[in-house]
């Protein structure tokens, strides 16, 4: 599938997901992100976590996002992990980026993976 990247296209997914049109396994929400399960796991968890502003990807977040929204979702990020019950044993954060990396959801999200030890990607 070929996303683009350059423009953000509010029917993707994720918007959707934020505007309650489709319904998600929500595990945390604060004023900047919401957390929740993937629904074709890869791993025993697996959970997205993902700005409620429109950003296609990590560099249009990192470019675009005000302060308190990057230090919000990075805090997320570690606050999602620990509710998941990460904490002790670790766990894989990735954020695909265009094409190469098989981005198919063009709305900026980190993956939250563990529960097992995982395999080297790439
Ligand atoms: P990407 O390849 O863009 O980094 O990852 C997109 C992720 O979104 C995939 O892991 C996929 O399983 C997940 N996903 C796609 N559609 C939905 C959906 O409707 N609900 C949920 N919860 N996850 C989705």
């Amino acid at each position: 599938m070929s996303i683009n990247i350059s423009k953000y296209d509010p029917q993707n997914i994720f918007a959707k997901i934020l505007r309650k049109e489709i319904p998600c396994k929500a595990i945390y929400e604060n004023d900047f992100v919401l957390a929740f399960h993937d629904i074709a796991p890869q791993a025993p968890v697996h959970a997205l976590i993902i700005p409620k502003n429109p950003y296609t990807c990590y560099s249009d977040f990192a470019e675009r996002a005000a302060p308190e929204e990057l230090v919000a979702f990075s805090k997320a990020i570690a606050y999602v992990a620990k509710e998941l019950g990460l904490e002790d044993n670790g766990y894989r954060i990735i954020s695909n980026i265009g094409r190469d990396s098989g981005q198919e959801v063009p709305h900026f999200h980190f993956h939250i993976m563990g529960g097992k030890q995982l395999g080297f990607m790439g």
